[in-house]
């Protein structure tokens, strides 16, 4: 990182921090020969790939979107923001590294059975949403099978 300044290549980090749920990354830096003062940010890359939402449909996958309907299913329940992130990203990777486009319904079943194991009323709840059930018998009938 050079200084902005002074283009010295010697700065050192005065701060970091971690903003946006840990998706940015804010650094302090101080040139060591000017003494200016700069901020720096580092964003993390997500993978990029496509979803398959039906044979002739595809679009990219979309991380904000995946990760606020799991953020949503997750609401007000005692679950580690660290853990839901981890999740995400140990999925998008085995997503990422599939040569072909990606169904939404595979990342749909991919979710329901990580949920599973993270917690019983997120995994209902968003296994609701996505099944779109017509009434209560159905419903059941999920829970029954899962
Ligand atoms: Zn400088």
């Amino acid at each position: 990182m050079y200084c902005p300044k002074c283009k010295s290549e010697n700065t050192r980090v005065l701060d970091t921090r971690v903003v946006e749920n840990w998706k940015l990354v804010k650094r302090k830096r101080e040139c060591e020969n000017c003494f200016h003062k700069f901020t720096t940010f580092e964003r993390i890359e997500f993978p990029k790939f496509f979803v398959l939402k039906s044979w002739w449909k595809k679009e990219l996958y979309n991380r904000d979107k995946l990760e606020n309907s799991i953020l949503m299913a997750c609401n007000k329940r005692d679950i580690d923001i660290d853990r839901i992130e981890q999740m995400i990203i140990d999925l998008e990777n085995s997503w990422a590294s599939n040569k072909n486009a990606i169904s939404s319904k595979r990342i749909w079943k991919d979710i329901l059975s990580e949920l599973k194991k993270l917690d019983e009323v997120a995994y209902i709840r968003y296994a609701s949403v996505y099944h779109n059930f017509s009434n209560k018998d159905d419903f059941i009938e999920f829970i029954r099978e899962s």
